[in-house]
């Protein structure tokens, strides 16, 4: 982690390894780990706004049994006893599971992610429900229908968004890592305003099952940590195929300490579009400057171009919209929490329940979305949106044929001012503009904190292709360390 960022203000954990091994040798009892969470999060929350819900009394007890488990001579996982929080769109079994929408307020979750099964099999421990933008439409947590998250390192700034609360989660330190989900930059963009490691895995590498569905093309799930070993970790006990979800890949992740981790020869491809108007100065040259400093690793700097670039943004708000606007069909007032009691028909309760429960931005796309699918316009928009997508899918292919890893900033601005973007959703997208491509072509991303701009934090962005998730991972610890 950088040096300068305002951390020591905040928790540092041990590496997850280091956490494991003294749960399992006894010199520290899962109990004590997450009882040091919750204070945290009690601690934090009132000033920060991170979490909806805290999971105190089900989070000791699962301590208890591994510790148990210890004192019995059993294995309790590689996770053991290790602390979490996971954004409000996972469902953790009989938890409350909201995505921060009035529409699914006050359920409870009737099973468990998939995700949230493989960490906890393995001994990791869901201590809280973070806040988001709600149903993870948006990229600063003030869409959220209850509080806006605010940004550790700057009160009277937005953390990023949607998974704004588990970002400030793992910058205050309550937690080693988070999950967050990441349909078009919802893991990257938060990380780079709250000095954290960010990943967004290739398309398909962790089950989307039980996750609350936002674009189920584009959707991932991924990671928050305060070191790369940590996310790493992570994202191995959670990758590879589940029956629940026929997207799934085998995982091909590997823990950093199984990596070479030799850059020398490896080639970084400065992506020209990344750097065109709207990139704030500052962000630019600490970017350009931090993906200089990999050449001191052995790798090779070059300039690359990915000339459908500019028009992804573009592609995304309407393939997203489209998505979104059949995956929010679901939320009728029939089947889950909200429904308008007045109602004296069944199509003045779909129709009460979606204008009461919806906000703004679900109503904004279930809009767009259906207007881009309707006939007439089908092809003058969600199928030309799709030719495209394919063309930047290529363009990709053929820049990896040339370079490794493709660099460039997160987002064009550090951190802004809440309410700063919040009554004009233009601006509110473009922050999108650097993050959405790597979702459209399913390849892994990750945003790593470099130097900070005017004391807050920004990340710089690193791409690889498709199943190359884990040298994200090895690039960020050796940026890492060297700092
Ligand atoms: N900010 C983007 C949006 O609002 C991305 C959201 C996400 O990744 N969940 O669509």
């Amino acid at each position: 982690m950088a040096t300068e960022l305002k951390n020591d203000l905040f928790y540092t954990w041990y590496k997850i390894d280091e956490l494991v091994k003294a749960v399992k040798s006894g010199s520290k009892t899962a109990e004590s780990l997450v009882n040091k969470s919750l204070e945290l999060a009690k601690k934090f929350n009132p000033e920060y706004n991170v979490v909806i819900s805290l999971l105190e009394d089900k989070a000791i007890s699962r301590a208890k049994k591994i510790d148990e488990k210890v004192k019995a001579g059993e294995n309790p996982g590689r996770l053991a006893g290790v602390p979490f929080i996971a954004k409000d769109n996972f469902l953790v079994f009989g938890a409350e599971t909201t995505a921060a929408s009035n529409m699914l307020k006050g359920f409870i979750a009737p099973y468990q992610a998939t995700a949230i099964e493989r960490l906890e099999s393995e001994g990791a421990i869901c201590i809280a429900k973070a806040n988001l933008d709600a149903l993870a439409h948006g990229t600063s947590t003030e869409n959220s229908d209850f509080f806006t998250t605010l940004n550790p390192h700057d009160k009277t700034r937005v953390p990023g968004g949607s998974s704004g609360g588990s970002a400030a989660s793992v910058a205050l330190g309550i937690v080693p890592f988070a999950l967050g989900t990441d349909t078009g930059g919802s893991i990257r963009q938060p990380a780079s305003f709250c000095g954290v490691i960010g990943f967004k895995p290739t398309y398909g590498l962790v089950s989307r099952s039980g996750v609350v569905a936002m674009a189920s093309s584009t959707d991932t799930i991924g990671v928050f940590a305060q070191n790369a070993y940590d996310g790493s970790l992570v994202m191995d006990v959670m990758s590879g195929k589940d029956d629940l979800d026929s997207t799934t890949i085998e995982k091909p992740i590997k823990p950093i300490s199984q990596l070479d981790l030799n850059l020398k020869g490896k080639k970084i491809g400065v992506v020209k579009e990344y750097f065109g108007d709207g990139l704030d100065k500052d962000v630019a040259e600490i970017v350009k400057n931090s993906i200089n400093e990999f050449e001191k690793l052995g790798a090779e700097i070059v300039d690359i171009s990915l000339p459908s670039l500019p028009v992804a943004l573009a592609v995304y708000y309407i393939v997203v919209p489209a998505e979104v606007s059949s995956n929010l069909a679901r939320h009728d007032g029939q089947r889950y929490q909200y429904s308008a009691s007045e109602a004296n028909d069944l199509n003045e309760s779909y129709e009460k329940s979606r204008s009461q429960g919806f906000g703004a931005e679900a109503k904004r796309r279930i809009m767009i979305g259906t207007h881009v699918l309707s006939s007439g316009y089908y092809d003058a928009y969600y199928k030309k949106a799709q030719t495209v997508r394919t063309k930047l899918i290529n363009e990709f292919n053929d820049a990896f044929s040339k370079v490794d890893f493709l660099a460039g900033p997160v987002a064009p601005t550090k951190a802004f001012k809440v309410g700063e973007n919040d009554d004009d959703p233009i601006e509110m997208y473009l922050q999108d503009i650097y993050s959405v491509a790597a979702n459209l072509v399913g390849v892994p991303a990750i945003s790593i904190p470099c130097h900070n701009v005017s004391g807050l934090p920004v990340g710089m962005q690193l791409m690889a292709p498709q199943k190359s998730d884990a040298s994200l991972f090895a690039l960020a610890a050796q940026y890492g360390e060297m700092k």
